[in-house]
This record gives C-alpha cells, structure tokens and sequence, in this order.
C-alpha cells in the first residue's frame, strides 16, 4: 500500500481508509461476524486508517469498531472519529462526547478527532460554545492527537474553516462529478497550501459511480485503449492529485478492497497522462449531462441573504436525476438543508429577490428552478422527514445523556 504524508507532523498514513458507514449489514444491524472479518481483512491488506462517527449505522459503528479491533488490531491502525455537533449544547457536552467515543471504541486516544459536517452556521455556534479550547484540551491531555472537520457546505466557508483553527487535517466530498462542487478543486488547493491534509469522503459517490453505471460511461470504458473500470478511473483522478492525502472508501465487500488495494499500489501522484484526463473528463462530462439543472456548484451566486444554500439544492435536486436514490437525496435534503445539522437552506426559503441571477455564469434562472426544487423535495415526504428528525432530536440527546449516567457501555 502507498502512503502520503501528513504535512504537519510528518506521519505517514495509507492512500486508501476505510470508511465504517456502510459496513453489512443482518436484521437493520451491523453483521458482527463478516463485518468484523471484513476490517482485519483491509488492515491486513495494507488499509491501515479507519474512519467512523458517533451517528454511523445508528450509533453501532464506533462500538463495533471497538469490538472487532480488540486482538491488537488496534495498536496496526490509526482511527478517526468525529463530533456530533448537533447534540452538542455546552461546551461540557464536548468532553462527554469525546470520552464517550474513546469508551465505544475502547481506546485511549483518537488518531484524528474531527468536527463533523460543519459549516457556516454550525461553525459559529460551536466557537461560541468553546471548540478550539476543547480541542486545544483535548490534544494537550493526550485524548486526540490531530484535529480536523468534515464538511460539505461551499468553498468560500470551507476557506474560512481552514483559517479558523490549527488544523492537521480536513474531509471534503471530492469525485470526478464533484470537481467543482462542496468545498471542491479550489478548495482543496487551498487546505493543501495551508499545511492540512486532505482526506477525501465519497470518492465514487456512495458506491454509483462504480455500479449500475449508464450505457453511455460504460461505451466510453469500452473505447478506451487502457481497459480500467469506472471505479479505477474515479480513483487513479483523485490519486493523481498530490493535495489528496487519503482517500476514503466505505468497502463492505472482501472483492472491492481487493480491487482498491490493488489500485492504490501504483496509483502516485501525477502519473496520468492528457489521453487519460481526456477520457476522465468524458465520463465526467457524460455523468454531469444527466443533470437537471446545469449548476457547476462555483458559488457565485452566494450568500444568499434569505439563507438558500443554491448550489446544494441543485446539487441534491440533480442527483435525483442522475443516480434516482429518492429515499437518500430525500434524508440528505432534509438533513443537510432542513434545519437538522445547520441552518435553515431549503429551496422554499427563496424570496424571488432576484440578486443571485445575474452572478450566475451558467445563466441559469435560479429563482425559477429553485421552485421546481421545492415542488420535487419538499413534499408530504419532507415534511413527515423533517418532522421525525426534529423530533428525533432532541430524543437522540437525551439518550446520549442517559446511556453515559446509568449504563456503563455498549
Ligand atoms: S432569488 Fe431567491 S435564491 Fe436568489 S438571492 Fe433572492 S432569495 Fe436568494
Ligand atoms: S452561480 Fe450558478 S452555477 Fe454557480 S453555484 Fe450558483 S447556480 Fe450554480
């Protein structure tokens, strides 16, 4: 396995993780038995980074991880886990958290300890709740040994993160279709010139950009001189690039870590040749021609001041078109732009002002489309969604709470 190195400290970790998102499943709960067989299998293999959260496989990832690195498997790997930060209500609920997940996943130190799924919002609250103490605390008492923040909102915001706190390292969505999306090329650029390492979360969007794939992508794989497949292609892009340091892959099949393994053996920065960026930019371009509404995700038309977070709507609303996952474009709408994670950004929210269009370089009527938005993703389904998360919330909380005052683990 190829390693990158992490900029701040030095330390070598491999170009290939693994994500515990998405592990098998039996019966709505991870399968202990091939689950467990499955991660030694990947350490084993080389994939020696793991990454997981507090909300993963509902709350069972971290202690399942806890479980299946017992036998030393632990003392081989280095793990990231992240923070919660919509439970998250004082300062004090950080510590309680952290010492939580170091209980589930039985260990006495988090490898990277990262704020989960910030933005701009989120971002503000939890400085004003004390995050940079807490993490300045938390590595100085020995219970992390690197900081960092996943993140999904727009590049302008994501800068901001990055200057924000001395972080060792960052997790940003980033594929052949997101180039330009989230916190995107630019953005990456950025976290590498400012000394963070760039982990990389969905890498073959959730698995689609490997599987089922279209009659038009697969007659470009066809054409191609160099036989590889789609995923192949997908991740020689990222590895190309010498700002990724690592990139995360939620395999749950002994085969799909054979294959990423043996892709990240020779896949070294900078080694793809302008036939091979050509052919990766036609399935790319053949991906994006699916696209409902033509965005590209470059944020010109940001802020906007009714609070609509315009390139995530498209972005969502386009993935209904291009990949048709309804329940999950769905969940992800309502937890990303619902008011669930961070502010309030749903379609609805437009008021019609109108300053966002002339910004936009694809000319596209964003108030127009912003309502077809709505009228496709904020519908009965929506609102029963959003009703359950809001209400589930709380719940959740008090849960946390009390498995910490009256069960002593999991
Ligand atoms: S037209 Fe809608 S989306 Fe655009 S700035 Fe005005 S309120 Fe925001
Ligand atoms: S300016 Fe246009 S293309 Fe750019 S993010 Fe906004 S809507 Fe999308």
């Amino acid at each position: 396995m190829l390693s990158r190195t992490i900029p701040k400290t030095q330390e070598k970790i491999p170009i290939l993780g693994l994500g515990c998102m998405r592990l098998l499943e039996k019966k709505g709960s991870i399968d202990e038995e091939r689950s467990k067989a499955l991660v030694r299998y990947a350490i084993d293999k080389g994939v020696t980074h793991l990454d997981t959260a507090w909300m993963y496989h509902h709350g069972q990832s971290e202690s399942f991880l806890g479980r299946a690195l017992a036998d030393g498997y632990r003392e081989k790997i280095t793990l990231s886990t992240k923070l919660p930060h919509w439970l998250v209500k004082t300062r004090e609920d950080m510590d309680f958290f952290l010492n939580s997940q170091l209980s589930r996943l039985k260990t006495k130190y988090i490898d990277y300890y990262l704020v989960h799924s910030i933005g701009k919002e989120s971002w503000d609250r939890m400085k004003a709740l004390g995050v940079n103490e807490f993490l300045d605390q938390a590595k100085k008492d020995g219970r992390i040994r690197n900081t960092g923040f996943s993140f999904h909102e727009g590049t302008g915001i994501f800068k901001k993160i990055v200057d924000d706190y001395p972080w060792e390292c960052c997790l940003i969505q980033y594929n052949i279709i997101d180039e330009f999306s989230q916190a995107g090329r630019d953005g990456l650029k950025y976290a590498s010139e400012k000394g963070l390492a760039v982990f990389i979360m969905e890498p073959l969007r959730g698995g689609k950009l490997a599987k089922n794939i279209p009659g038009e992508i697969s007659r470009i794989l066809d054409q191609a001189d160099i036989k590889r497949t789609s995923a192949e292609w997908a991740l020689k892009w990222l590895w190309d690039q010498p700002e990724v340091t690592m990139v995360l892959s939620g395999m749950n099949d002994i085969s799909q870590v054979d294959e990423n393994c043996e892709i990240a053996k020779t896949s070294y920065p900078g080694d793809l040749t302008s036939e091979e960026h050509e052919i990766i930019r036609n399935i790319a371009k053949t991906w994006q021609s699916f696209m409902k509404v033509p965005c590209t995700g470059c944020q010109y038309c940001m802020p906007c001041h009714f609070g609509v977070n315009i390139p995530s709507c498209f972005e969502m609303y386009n993935n209904l078109f291009m990949f048709g996952d309804t329940w999950r474009t769905n969940a992800s709408y309502v937890i990303r732009l619902g008011g669930v994670m961070s502010g309030h950004s749903v379609a609805s929210a437009c008021r019609d002002c109108g300053a966002c269009v002339s910004a936009c370089p694809q000319g596209i009527d964003i108030p127009k489309r912003l309502k077809e938005v709505s009228g496709r993703l904020e519908g009965p389904f929506y609102h029963i969604l959003h009703l359950g998360a809001m209400v589930a919330l709380p719940i959740m909380r008090r849960m946390a709470f009390f498995k910490k005052r009256f069960l002593s683990d999991e």
